[in-house]
């Protein structure tokens, strides 16, 4: 039973659209023929493909509202988010145009040889199982430097937003890459293991859940295949006692409901001194509270709906096991009359190790404010998790928050800003958020072959 994609619009409850799911001969036909572009691909000079790059670049900002708007429908994010996240593919498109030669430029090693150095090769088909929460931008964020280093690029999107997929398809083609660089499957999840065993795949990665990273690792490695995991996160953000609490509780609002609070690094750990807990807390709760949940279509709405049903009663199961556990309810939930997939900013006190909102990842609008005694406390605290990618410090002293954010446990670490992610730094996770890196110039070079030539 191959059966359909079916998208939804959370916002509402109506079916957007549904996809016929593709069966696995299908599936391996097209997955062929991207290893047989491949040979091509691989030989393009590089300069050509910049030129395609920059051109799939100026169609993201063409299309920019058309695109948002897709995102917006499928998973609710607010539209205004949406047009940014259309932006940064732009700019992640241009960044990997331009820099791509300088990061695949072959590396001369001083050795008794007569010529020594190291290349980048590409690797072939690369197969990348994707989330729903950035439809175009983790796609974005994988494909560019993986296509510029010479690869051919496989996705598995999540079903939620397979229209944002073929978009993605389209795309591509509009801006000029041969039929075949970039391919969209529509399978479904348990198709995955299939496609990772057929020979012409060669390395796979993953965004999304710890869940399904193990699933996929297991099987890649059964295979011998290389994996990148970006997954989940707990996000800790350390606030000191000399922090300024007006900006700080601000940033964390932000922090915690950006995406309907559905963001991979977004702040979900509140760990404050004990000096200035019930001020930033109070400062806290008033933001939250005031912040609008709307219709993501309207521009005044700061979060939107949950971008699934399912995912919205997970999450308050999640909130009500927290309770059970002594976690203190202080701000929303409650579901809300409304339709759609709505959850209200929540705010969750006394959140301890060993109950569900410290230990496991709460991907929604619940924030969870933790006591500590002091700063070293406050570390201890921060990585007593089994997640590790982002992490922050609140502080009026750079200096301090430096030192504090060096030894948090995390692959980013900011100092007075939220994590985000940036073209010109690596970003992933250590711990069960993940290994490997996307972005920069680590990120080009996972999907390569690093190869070592010596001539005598
Ligand atoms: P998810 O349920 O793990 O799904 C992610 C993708 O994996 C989807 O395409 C899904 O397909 C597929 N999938 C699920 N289970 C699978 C399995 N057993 N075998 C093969 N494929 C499988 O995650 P999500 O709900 O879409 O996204 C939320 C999670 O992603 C959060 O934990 C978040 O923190 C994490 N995330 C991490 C990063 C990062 O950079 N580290 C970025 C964004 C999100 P279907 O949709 O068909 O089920």
């Amino acid at each position: 039973m191959m059966g359909k994609a079916k998208t939804v619009n959370p916002a509402t409850g109506e079916q957007v659209n549904e996809y016929e799911r593709i069966s696995i001969s299908k599936a391996k036909e097209k997955i062929a023929m991207s290893a047989e572009v491949f040979a091509l691909w691989k030989q393009t000079d590089l300069n050509e493909r910049s030129q395609k790059m920059y051109a799939l670049a100026d169609l993201f900002e063409g299309k920019k509202e058309e695109y948002a708007l897709l995102a917006t429908t499928e998973m609710g994010k607010t539209i205004v988010q949406a047009r940014k996240e259309i932006e940064k593919c732009a700019w992640i498109c241009r960044f990997y145009a331009e820099n791509a030669k300088n990061y695949l430029e072959k590396e001369i090693v001083d050795t008794e040889a007569t010529k020594s150095y190291i290349t980048f090769q590409p690797m072939g088909a690369v197969l990348a199982v994707m989330p729903w929460n950035f439809p175009f931008y983790q796609v974005i964020r994988f494909a560019a430097p993986a296509i510029m280093a010479g690869n051919t690029a496989v996705l598995k999107h999540a079903s939620n937003v397979q229209g944002s997929a073929f978009a993605l398809e389209d795309a591509f083609l509009k801006a000029g890459f041969p039929e075949g660089v970039f391919t969209n499957l529509n399978i479904s999840a348990g198709q995955v293991k299939d496609i990772i065993e057929d020979k012409n795949i060669v390395a796979v990665t993953l965004t999304g859940s710890d869940l399904a990273g193990r699933s996929v690792a297991a099987i890649a490695g059964a295979n011998l295949k290389k994996t990148v995991m970006e997954l989940g996160g707990s996000d800790a953000y350390v606030i000191l006692d000399d922090a300024d609490l007006d900006a700080a509780a601000e940033l964390s609002t932000f922090g915690r409901l950006q995406n309907n609070g559905q963001t991979c690094i977004a702040a979900k750990r509140f760990i404050v001194l004990d000096a200035v807990y019930d001020k930033f807390l109070e400062l806290f709760k008033t933001k939250m509270q005031n912040a609008k949940m709307g219709d993501p279509m309207d521009e005044s709405s700061y979060y939107g709906p949950m971008a699934r049903f399912d995912l919205r009663d997970e999450l308050h199961e999640q909130v009500l096991k927290t309770v059970s556990q002594g976690g203190k309810l202080i701000l929303g939930g409650t579901i809300p009359k409304s339709k759609g997939a709505y959850y209200p900013a929540t705010i969750l006190e006394n959140v301890e190790p060993g109950m569900e909102a410290f230990d496991n990842e709460l991907f929604g609008p619940v924030a969870s404010v933790i006591r500590a005694k002091d700063e070293g406390e406050a570390i201890a605290l921060a990585n007593h998790s089994w997640f590790g990618l982002g992490s922050g410090v609140i502080t009026s002293n750079r200096e301090r928050g430096e030192k504090v954010a060096l030894q948090l446990e995390a692959g980013n670490s900011f100092v007075n800003k939220l994590v985000t992610s940036d073209p010109r730094l690596p970003f992933g996770g250590v711990k069960n958020s993940g290994y490997g890196r996307e972005l920069s110039g680590y990120g080009i070079r996972e999907f390569v072959n690093v190869k070592s030539i010596w001539v005598d």
